[in-house]
């Protein structure tokens, strides 16, 4: 599905109970929002280029939400009439980065850091079993399911909606489940969504 390019991903941390405490972290009262910049979107199959700024760089297979029609001021009932597609999506993470810089701007923003799979359009999706899946050279590392969100997909697109208009393209990544964990030069990891999909990306070193 041709899709226009992203005029902003827009993340949500700590969206999954399990992941949040892993991390020493509770679920935040209201979904909590980050950007990742267009530029570090990719592509099945180009590389994840591991930044020498950072000592550790972490996966996080997460569930995408493409919108298809303008969205300012929905109600989480008509949130999902805004919907063109789903995708697997990988929210890189310089891990070291995001705990000492406070916001994370760079953690979440180096080129590459943001893998995005081929969108499945809505229609054809079963949006109310929506799972996610993340391995790592072909072992799994997580595995969540839409309905262990704190926030569901429709009130998070509600809730986004009525701070920033959301574009045709625009991405929301909807938070990753418990399992986060390095990755190396050389690994393989790939995000599935079963029924929809899965991205696979090498990694590799700065170079
Ligand atoms: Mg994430």
């Amino acid at each position: 599905m041709n899709l226009p390019r992203p005029s902003k991903v827009v993340c949500v941390g700590r969206n999954y109970l399990e992941h949040a405490r892993e991390l020493g972290n509770e679920v935040p009262e209201r979904p909590l929002l980050f950007f990742k910049p267009p530029s570090s979107v990719i592509a099945a199959g180009e590389p994840i280029v591991l930044p020498p700024e950072s000592q550790r760089v972490e996966h996080e297979g997460e569930i995408a939400v493409i919108i298809g029609r303008r969205a300012r001021h929905v109600s989480a009932e008509e949130a999902w009439s805004h919907v063109a597609a789903i995708a697997p999506l990988n929210d890189v993470t310089a891990r070291d980065l995001q705990k000492t810089d406070g916001q994370w701007a760079r953690a979440k923003g180096f080129d590459t850091f943001c893998p995005i799979g081929a969108a499945v359009p809505l229609e054809s999706v079963d949006r109310d079993a929506l799972e996610v899946i993340c391995r790592v050279n072909g072992e799994e590392r997580q595995r969540g399911r839409a309905s262990q969100m704190a926030f569901p997909i429709p009130v998070l697109i509600s809730y986004i909606s009525a701070i920033m208009t959301l574009e045709p393209g625009d991405v929301i990544a909807t938070g990753t489940p418990a399992g986060v964990g390095p990755l190396a030069p050389g690994d393989v990891v790939e995000v599935e969504i079963p029924g929809v999909g899965t991205i696979s990306n090498p990694v590799q070193a700065a170079g």
